[in-house]
């Protein structure tokens, strides 16, 4: 049997203009600006006008340390809105925005897969509606002027070696990791080592994502440290006298975007930061909006529960004052054969044995979202390849860990693949069963709150740090940045910072190689192993299979 790629299947959607959209949710047109006849921004005044609302449920779809294709968490966010409005319930999505870096790349589109997607798929995929622009711009205005103090005469007193700020593009381009600036002599100013990092890992991006207004916004890009005086001392963007024209050229960008469902029901897509430096999920301005205006909102964290959930749980939920009613663990099982040692290459082949051996990865992720006091049910998204006998490891194991897996097929029926999970769901949702609570206090030590994710989340012994690095915390902390939280940044693909250590390991220990500053963004990130902020194509990328073809409809991308 041959299945429809997931862009003849967005192709065919039957979309509705985005004004009938917006009127599922009690949005006037008058308060939607249209990009075209299928997106919309929804107006700042509006959003504004809804704070006395009540809120609806949050639903947080989270995954297991996942392969290299992702467990297809968006997939799941947008099937399971379906199923919510199937079963009768006013629901929308909250995702990510899509880079053009990953969709040229190797992983392909950000809209979700089959029957469960976003459309349209390709403008969602491409330039959208030009928020990632905006960021970039904003970026790169503050890179510019930065240079461009030093060439007046440098007030500040910038130290040239100690310029933090780098330059964003958002592409896949690792030729740009490590450049010099300012070369051909006096008229171009002083030479000196820069780089790019893709616009998702900008913490403008990271900003936008976790500011709550503009005026939050401005004051957040003001506090961006840019560099350092020899005597150590910081620079600020608002020293650079940038953050307000920065401001400007978010202003649009700051409104979410509105879009549909292949089943016409509404999907907020804004923003999208990286899941490593940053903290992976969509904006908060997107996400209390559709609380105002949804009884259901699921949204999607990036990578697995122990990078996506925790970040999603300990900085945007504190940050935002919002927390999850229920959270939807997606499990695959290929994944599950992964994480009990099957290669990529294999995981087309049954083995029930494999996914036995891997479901200790899922029981940790369950134990810990329940740690945060949130009630938890497991999606094991379906793949035509998965036999009865695998499915049955996955589910009998959930239940010997005291919880519920429902098996969802979506990414082939759509909403009538998921009317069980949205049951079960809103069920949870409404239950009042959760007691959400962060996993640390604003008031620990920096060093012990990277201490306490590492040993409840990763379950590791120890935290291995130099003295140099503890005494960065420290400093931080002296210069009131102690109540952070905490970004971790580690490879997705374990629990520990060794990608090929599947499953759940224990006794290993965590080594923090660096960590950095996100003043505007407001945490401390945690750099373990090798982290990429500029990645690279692969040797056959995707953009070489992408084309326009006779009809002139894109070709492509998936
Ligand atoms: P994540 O959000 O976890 O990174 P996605 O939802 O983006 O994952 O899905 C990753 C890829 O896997 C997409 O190309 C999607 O079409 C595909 N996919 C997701 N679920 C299924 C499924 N059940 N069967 C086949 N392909 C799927
Ligand atoms: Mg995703």
């Amino acid at each position: 049997m041959s299945y429809k790629s997931d862009i003849e299947i967005a192709r065919e959607a039957n979309k509705k203009p985005i004004q009938d959209i917006g009127a599922k949710l009690g949005i006037g047109t008058e308060h939607l600006l249209p990009y075209g006849h299928d997106k919309a921004k929804i107006s700042q005044p509006f959003i504004n006008g809804l704070k006395d609302r009540d809120n609806g449920k949050l639903i947080l779809v989270t995954a297991i340390n996942p392969t290299p294709a992702g467990e297809g968490k968006t997939t799941t966010t947008v099937g399971l809105g379906d199923g919510l409005n199937r079963i009768g319930k006013s629901a929308a999505i909250c995702i990510r925005e899509a880079s053009l870096g990953p969709c040229f790349g190797m992983k392909g589109g950000a809209a979700g897969g089959g029957y469960a997607q976003v459309v349209p798929m390709e403008e969602m995929n491409l330039h959208f509606t030009g928020d990632f622009h905006a960021i970039t711009s904003a970026h790169n205005l503050l890179s510019a002027m930065i240079d461009n103090h030093i060439y007046w005469g440098n007030d500040l007193e910038i130290d040239e070696r100690r310029i933090v700020w780098r330059r964003v593009m958002d592409m896949n381009d690792r030729a740009l990791r490590e450049v010099v600036v300012g070369l051909g002599g006096v008229s171009n100013g002083f030479p000196r080592q820069g780089g790019f990092d893709i616009t998702v890992a900008s913490e403008v991006m990271a900003i936008l994502c976790l500011a709550v207004d503009l005026k939050d916004l401005q004051k957040r890009l003001g506090d961006i440290i840019v560099a350092y005086r020899r005597d150590r001392s910081p620079i600020y963007a608002r020293d650079i006298k940038a953050d307000g024209a920065m401001t400007v050229l978010l202003k649009d960008a700051m409104q979410p975007n509105l879009v549909q469902t292949l089943e016409n029901n509404p999907a907020f897509v804004h923003g999208g930061p990286f899941a490593n430096i940053a903290h992976g999920c969509n904006s908060v301005i997107a996400t209390t909006t559709a609380l105002k205006l949804a009884d259901y909102v699921v949204t999607e964290a990036g990578f697995g529960a122990d990078l996506g959930a925790e970040k999603f749980m300990n900085i945007k939920c504190r940050k935002a004052g919002i927390a999850p009613d229920a959270v939807v663990i997606v499990a695959t099982v290929r994944a599950m054969k992964m994480n009990g040692g099957v290669a990529k290459a294999d995981l087309g082949a049954e083995n029930v044995e494999a996914v036995e051996l891997g479901c200790p990865n899922l029981g940790q992720h369950i134990a810990n979202v329940k740690s945060f006091g949130v009630p938890v049910v497991v999606a094991i998204n379906h793949f035509v390849t998965d036999t009865e006998a695998e499915i049955q490891a996955v589910k009998d194991y959930v239940d010997s860990q005291g919880s519920e897996a429902i098996l969802c097929q979506h990414w082939e029926k759509g909403s009538a693949g998921t009317e069980e999970l949205a049951t079960r769901v809103a069920e949870l949702a409404d239950s009042g069963l959760s007691q959400f609570a962060p996993l640390y206090p604003d008031d620990m030590p920096l060093f012990e709150k990277v201490e306490t994710i590492a040993k409840r989340i990763y379950r590791a012994d120890e935290v291995l740090a130099d003295q140099k690095i503890r005494d960065q915390l420290h400093a931080w902390e002296q210069a009131g940045y102690g109540h952070l939280p905490i970004c971790m940044a580690k490879t997705q693909y374990s629990f520990s910072t060794d990608p090929n250590l599947r499953g759940a390991p224990t006794g290993h220990s965590v080594p923090v190689r660096e960590v950095r500053l996100s003043a505007g963004a407001g945490f401390v990130v945690v750099i373990c192993g090798e982290i990429m902020t500029m990645p690279g194509l692969p040797r056959v990328p995707s953009a070489e299979a992408i084309m326009l073809n006779d009809a002139g409809q894109i070709e492509g991308l998936f």
